[in-house]
């Protein structure tokens, strides 16, 4: 087979972009080469349907032992009982959990999406708003908080039948333990989808959701630094909340309905390429190496809001606790499409974001959202992140000026090469 050398030279070419660049983008990171390693080898190749020693293929007795290999280091890395490793994708997770538990037509409640939601906590233009029926809670206009009370009042008007916290863009800690509460006076389910945190969760660096709920989705490649792909974890067992029952006529546990919510629920053959190198990431989580980096994570990013705030940006609920923060630039007069475009001139890569209460399309938004997972994993400290918000000042306080972004530009490649990245 010849080399398809267009596909390579792109990959090439990328990989110059993320060695040059200075990523922000908080729901990204950069792997370890072990990771990448398992990601491109023959397991590729293999069909593996069903879970270790209960496959529908044959030939499966090495793989049988890396996805054991990786349930088992999930569990010991969040304290779970029970983990399934081969959701493709936190969206596929988060199908799978609501295929579980829920029946067509019935009410969730999940964290607005123009508050700093994900998409599959019931947005009307994703499977969870289609097939269910969605309600939100959100955050206060002043404060940018979550107000629990108006939380539970509304579980209480809507009584819904799943309760979701997590986000992807919200800078602070979750009361899982009020959220238990109110999913217990109504009769909910409660899961927390912390694929944001996951990383800090962790290693005990926020409070852990799988002291109150029932069950736990992530992705693995935002701050826990793995391949990407999806994770669901539970630490307490129960009975599937549906009643659904084994042939045998007896209710099936929470965890069995959910492993079968995944195959044959929702996908078809595991990536077990990609569940190898979940395992060596986890394994890796587990290290004193990666609590000094999620320690230094949230460190750079309290760095980066005390940061931005003194050249007057306005962080949604004025700072933060993990790794992430929302910038409201209405402040400044920009648009998060106008900062997203004219940064990434600058080599600088942000997204832009709604922030609460904007009065600006999903296309345009008022915000940008960025985080320290990215930066910190190129060996940045808190000093470094000061100079990061004054490379975003030098660019957003002169937009139009296309010679400053070129120097800047120049300024950040170069400083760049003082964080090699492989
Ligand atoms: N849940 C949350 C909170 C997220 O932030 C994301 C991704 O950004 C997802 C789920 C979906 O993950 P994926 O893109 O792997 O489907």
């Amino acid at each position: 087979m010849t080399r398809d050398n267009v596909i390579f030279d792109l990959i090439a070419k990328e990989q110059q972009r993320q060695e040059e660049g200075i990523e922000l983008i908080a729901s990204e990171n950069f792997t370890s080469l072990q990771v990448m390693e398992a990601m491109g080898s023959v397991l590729t190749n293999k069909y593996a349907e069903g879970l270790p020693k209960k496959r529908y293929y044959g030939g499966c007795q090495v793989v049988d032992e890396i996805e054991q290999l990786a349930i088992d280091r999930a569990k010991e890395l969040f304290a779970a009982n029970w983990a399934n490793v081969q959701p493709h994708s936190g969206a596929q997770a988060n199908a799978a959990v609501m295929l579980a538990i829920l029946n067509p037509g019935d009410s969730i409640l999940g964290f607005d999406l123009s508050h700093g939601g994900h998409l599959t906590h019931g947005s009307p233009v994703n499977f969870s708003g289609k097939t269910y029926k969605p309600h939100f809670y959100g955050v206060e206009k002043e404060t940018g908080i979550i107000d629990m009370d108006k939380v539970e009042a509304t579980a209480k008007e809507v009584m819904p039948k799943l309760i979701i916290c997590g986000a992807s863009a919200y800078s602070r800690d979750w009361d899982y333990a009020r959220f238990r509460e109110i999913a217990d006076e109504v009769g909910a389910t409660l899961l927390a989808d912390i694929s944001h945190p996951a990383g800090l969760i962790a290693r005990g660096l926020l409070n852990d959701p799988l002291d109150h709920c029932h069950i736990v989705t992530t992705t693995t490649h935002k701050t826990l630094r793995g391949p990407r792909g999806g994770l669901i974890l539970t630490r307490e067992e129960m009975p599937n909340p549906k009643g659904d029952t084994t042939p045998k006529g007896e209710v099936r546990s929470l965890n069995a309905q959910l492993d079968m919510a995944v195959f044959p629920g929702t996908q078809g053959g595991p990536l077990e390429h990609v569940i190898a190198a979940k395992a060596v990431a986890f394994q890796e989580a587990l290290s004193d190496e990666y609590m000094d980096y999620v320690y230094q994570v949230k460190k750079n990013a309290t760095a980066m809001a005390k940061a931005f705030v003194e050249r007057g940006y306005d962080i949604i609920s004025g700072g933060t606790d993990n790794h992430c923060m929302l910038i409201d630039l209405r402040s400044k007069g920009l648009t998060g499409k106008l900062a997203e475009n004219t940064l990434v001139k600058a080599d600088i890569t942000i997204n832009k974001n709604m922030v609460p209460f904007d009065d600006k399309s999903p296309f345009v938004t008022s915000g940008m959202r960025v985080g320290t997972a990215a930066v910190t994993s190129r060996n940045m400290k808190e000093a470094d992140m000061e100079q990061i918000v004054a490379f975003i000042d030098a660019v957003l306080t002169d937009p139009e000026n296309e010679a400053n972004l070129a120097k800047v530009k120049g300024e950040i490649n170069a400083w760049m090469k003082n964080f090699p990245l492989y």
